[in-house]
């Protein structure tokens, strides 16, 4: 995954010239942390995992970004995503760089009491290293509000009161309005902007949602409730279809029972794998990374495709997409959304004042409607997609506030 953001940078890196010390600057990691657990588990065994904290930016403001727990994590795909987040903020412009955190664990194997045990060791030993103004913690795949609340907890134990040392926390616990449905709402604004630059629009529109958790199932949500028809959905343990269109809320209650889509009665299960390939007029990939690779891409049915997970599709899949006018709308700016509201939820804290949904709704639209309007803008100036066009946008940004911060023997032109 790390060669697939290196290759994204450097395919933007070179529209712009960049010379190879402003790559290194922009490209390397700032600080790279691992730390190891031994932890009983409820019955007294031990349990051994790693966990990472990778800050890859802090030019435009503090560190932020996600915590996952999965089996997969290691220090390359950490630093994959954190990279990604530096892009991130500054595309939808929001004062923070890029960060990401993970451990190798499984919880759906765990109790909430041994998940709760590793939250609190690995805030114990990233305490120096995080916190408001340094590096900003949030919710990402298999974490939680829940979680979110132990890292508060745990860290304020050091150093006091402080809830915008992570976002994403519960709303009885300085969480914001808004936050859980943001990076689904954003999704559903970056879609209504790629459909409008077909002259084309949601409510006339059908979608294949891979991935039915936080991310996936506001995002189908809202779309339903826009009219657009969601014709199947596939998590990690298989899928459904109806091309008369899901009963999303039923979907939803099913899903929250059974913790998958699997077995709803609502449609005719489908096997997982077959949703990348799914007749509909947009698919969105909201589970994890590779879901569309250069065995799948040729036979991608879709004419728009949104990233809601991060790093979705492979660089030569990309290029697959690409030949076969497939518009991509990636993920640096079609999940944008989550880290728009937790800069929202930030401010709050900071401020020690709560705003209400409707103007947190209102300020996230206007937000990511204006990040993607100027990406457009660039893949217009640049003759390049809207890959290439983000990971512009984005290193000028980034590169302008790096470079103004420290003294390089390098004059480039990043305007
Ligand atoms: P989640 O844990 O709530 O849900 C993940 C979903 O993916 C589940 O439905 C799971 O069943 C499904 N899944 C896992 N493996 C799968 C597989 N092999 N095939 C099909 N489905 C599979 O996670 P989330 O928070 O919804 O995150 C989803 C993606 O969005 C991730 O890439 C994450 O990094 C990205 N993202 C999340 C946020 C956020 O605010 N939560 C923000 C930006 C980006």
């Amino acid at each position: 995954m790390l060669e697939a953001v290196h290759c994204y940078f450097h395919q933007a890196a070179d529209v712009l010239d960049l010379t190879p010390k402003v790559r290194d600057i922009l490209f390397m990691p700032a600080r790279v942390i691992k730390v190891a657990f031994v932890e009983e588990d409820d019955a007294g065994k031990l349990m051994h995992f790693t966990g990472f904290r990778v800050q890859h930016n802090n030019a435009r403001g503090p560190f932020k970004g996600g915590l996952r727990y999965h089996p997969t994590m290691n220090e390359d795909h950490v630093s994959a995503l954190a990279n990604l987040m530096t892009w991130k903020t500054a595309i939808v412009d929001v004062p923070y760089g890029g960060a990401k955190g993970g451990i190798d664990c499984d919880p759906s194997q765990m109790s909430r009491f041994e998940v709760e045990r590793i939250t609190r060791r690995f805030v114990e030993r990233m305490k120096e290293v995080i916190g408001p103004a340094i590096d900003i913690l949030a919710p990402d795949v298999n974490t939680n509000a829940d979680v979110m609340a132990w890292i508060m907890d745990e860290y304020s134990r050091y150093h006091g009161f402080s809830p915008a040392v992570v976002t994403g926390k519960p709303l009885h616990l300085f969480g914001s309005e808004g936050r859980e449905e943001a990076t689904g709402r954003g999704v559903v604004y970056a879609l209504e902007e790629a459909l409008r630059d077909r002259g084309e629009e949601l409510a006339d529109t059908t979608v294949a949602m891979q991935g039915f958790g936080n991310v996936g199932s506001n995002a189908a949500r809202l779309i339903a409730e826009h009219g657009g028809k969601i014709v199947a959905v596939a998590d990690h343990m298989g899928g459904v279809s109806n091309a008369a269109g899901l009963d999303i809320p039923a979907l939803l209650a099913w899903a929250s029972e059974h913790r998958t889509v699997a077995g709803f009665p609502g449609g005719d299960a489908i096997d997982g794998s077959e949703i990348i390939t799914w007749p509909a007029d947009v698919l969105i990939p909201a589970a994890l990374e590779d879901a569309i690779d250069e065995n799948n891409a040729s036979d991608v049915r879709a004419r728009i495709v949104v990233e809601a997970a991060n790093a979705p599709t492979t660089p030569k899949a990309a290029g697959i997409l690409h030949d076969n006018d497939v518009l991509v709308v990636p993920d640096i700016l079609a999940n944008a959304g989550g880290v728009t509201v937790s800069y929202f939820e930030w401010v709050q804290n900071i401020q020690r004042f709560r705003w209400e949904l409707d103007q947190i709704n209102a300020k996230l639209e206007k937000i990511m409607r204006r990040a993607y309007a100027s990406v457009r803008d660039v893949a217009k100036q640049k003759n390049c997609d809207l890959r290439t066009a983000a990971f512009v946008l984005a290193i000028q940004r980034v590169g302008r506030a790096a470079l103004s911060r420290r003294s390089i023997h390098e004059t480039i032109d990043l305007s």
